[in-house]
């Protein structure tokens, strides 16, 4: 039987200003937000929206905010935004949205550069409203975080019990959620790992709305199946981070090479030695316009977790040709991006298309891997962005779904660029050239770090997962049985 949607109660179409939605109608598939009369025959069909600690929303801001992302290249609106008051409020969202069939998103700060966190006629769950930090725990050196948070956040507040999480992004603006679903790389990694790795205990709402405490421990194949789990079998809302002691300042070196091998090696000389708590790397174009200015970037941590640093010591043998150094406080350290991000905004610059490559190589084929890719760039290609290359340790990386290569020293690759976003010429070609990177890395074993935008169909999804995807693909089954939970990742 057909029916007459009351056109005063249905929304679909209409601008809604910072109205909640109170109902969906099955039968149209469209929703309903507080504010409007519906007409009574309408209104009888209307499945209710159940009661929340938050808010559910549908006016235009919310819809074209959630349908934007860092890359601004992907565009996909929801229906609705739901700024979850409570754990409680994502498993009625997420039952909800199994009843009617709806698919679901969760976002955390939207830095994802293609479309990863987004979803077409479905629903966002925006985390930010979950970002209580604590109860920090100093006996078992944890603290328990909202999904929401953002690290700089977490940061401050274990600082302040002399506690850091080990490994931090280089840009602490990210949600733990986020991060926690895809990986979390900085330039500790080679000491403690990535971030996953350095989770206690997670808190979670599978995409069949139950909520679920899980742990190395308890429910593992859950607890491995969600982190850099790529948001397809749960939605985090709360993890709980292991700590270590915080160095109280510590001793930035940057040591420039001209060389990409040289540099390479001596990144490896480092991680393998242990010498420096951070080994980071960035390449950046010369005079002529050639990407051969290497910057190796070193941290030592200084008391009470390391001794003073001693210069002589720290860069015995190393060939770097030139060396810049600075002390400076620990959070100072972490934030060193936000001068930069700010002149970025100020710019302008933040707002222009992200088509980023994002690779992991074998440690053995880093440089040459990478060379090809840097040769064949332009400084106005990469605009204001940036090139990073650096060293982590493969028997630091526990998480299953975390995929790196089989190579002791897998080394994160990373071209940064930033495009004019009405150039859509200069965006293909640069997804074109990220294509080929990858697939040239793929046939040396190599992966996607998967924050970026590389073209990948299903097929390159089972190639990236290898031995990890049969895993993967029954706990999609098992934990999300109606497929609804992330699709902008492409994956299902
Ligand atoms: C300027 C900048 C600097 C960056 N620097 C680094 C870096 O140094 N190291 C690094 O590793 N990465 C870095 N990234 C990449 C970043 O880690 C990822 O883009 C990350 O996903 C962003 O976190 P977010 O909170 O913005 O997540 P979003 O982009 O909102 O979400 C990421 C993915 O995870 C899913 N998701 C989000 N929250 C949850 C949740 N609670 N539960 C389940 N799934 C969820 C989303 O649906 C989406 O698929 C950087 C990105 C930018 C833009």
């Amino acid at each position: 039987m057909s029916r007459t949607p009351s056109r005063r109660s249905l929304l679909r179409g209409l601008t809604v200003v910072g109205a909640a939605v109170i109902g969906f109608d099955p039968a149209t598939r469209s929703w309903a937000a507080e504010g409007t009369q519906p007409d009574t025959g309408a209104d009888a069909a209307l499945a209710t929206v159940p009661r929340l600690d938050g808010t559910l929303v549908m006016d235009e801001a919310s819809l074209a905010a959630a349908s934007e992302d860092y890359g601004h290249m992907v565009h996909h609106r929801p229906v609705a935004v739901l700024r979850p008051g409570s754990a409680s409020d994502v498993v009625a969202m997420i039952r909800f949205c199994n009843d009617h069939d709806l698919p679901v998103a969760p976002r955390g700060q939207g830095h994802q550069t293609f479309g990863q966190a987004q979803v077409q006629d479905g629903l966002v769950i925006e985390t930010a409203t979950l970002a209580e930090i604590g109860p920090l725990c100093p006996q078992s050196s944890t603290v328990t975080v909202g999904a929401g948070a953002k690290w700089s956040d977490v940061a401050r507040v274990t600082l302040a019990h002399g506690l850091t999480p080990p490994v931090l992004t280089d840009y602490i603006e990210l949600s733990v959620g986020g991060t926690l679903s895809v990986g979390g790389i900085g330039g500790q990694a080679h000491r403690y790992g990535v971030q996953v790795d350095n989770v206690a205990e997670l808190r979670v709402v599978t995409g069949a709305g139950e909520l679920v405490r899980c742990s190395p421990a308890r429910r593992s194949d859950l607890f491995h199946a969600v982190l850099a789990g790529l948001g397809q079998c749960a939605v985090i809302v709360e993890a709980t981070l292991r700590l270590v002691r915080a160095p109280e300042r510590v001793r930035h070196y940057l040591l420039t090479y001209h060389d990409l091998e040289t540099f390479v090696e001596d990144q490896r000389l480092l991680v393998e030695e242990d010498r420096f708590a951070y080994v980071g790397g960035q390449i950046s174009a010369d005079a002529g316009g050639a990407f051969r200015v290497h910057t190796l970037e070193a941290v030592a941590y200084g008391p009470p977790v390391g001794p003073a640093p001693d210069d002589a010591a720290l860069l015995r043998g190393l060939r770097h040709s030139g060396v810049e150094q600075a002390d400076l406080p620990y959070f100072d350290f972490l934030d060193r991006l936000a001068p930069l991000v700010a002149s970025l905004k100020e710019a302008g610059f933040w707002t222009y298309a992200h088509p980023w490559l994002n690779l992991i190589l074998p440690g053995d084929r880093a440089a040459a891997l990478s060379a090809p890719v840097l040769d064949a760039l332009t400084p106005a290609e990469l605009g204001p962005g940036v090139i990073q290359l650096y060293p982590m340790r493969r028997d630091r990386l526990t998480t299953p779904l975390f995929r790196a290569p089989d190579d002791p020293l897998p080394y994160l690759f990373d071209v940064l660029p930033a495009t004019p976003p009405d150039d859509s010429a200069a965006v293909d070609r640069r997804l074109a050239a990220n294509r080929a990177a990858y697939e040239a890395a793929a046939a040396a074993g190599g992966t996607q770090y998967p924050v970026g935008s590389i073209p990948f169909s299903r097929e390159d999804w089972q190639t990236q997962f290898g031995e990890a995807w049969p895993r993967l693909a029954e706990a999609k089954w098992r934990y999300d049985p109606r497929q609804l939970l992330t699709p902008g990742q492409g994956i299902f």
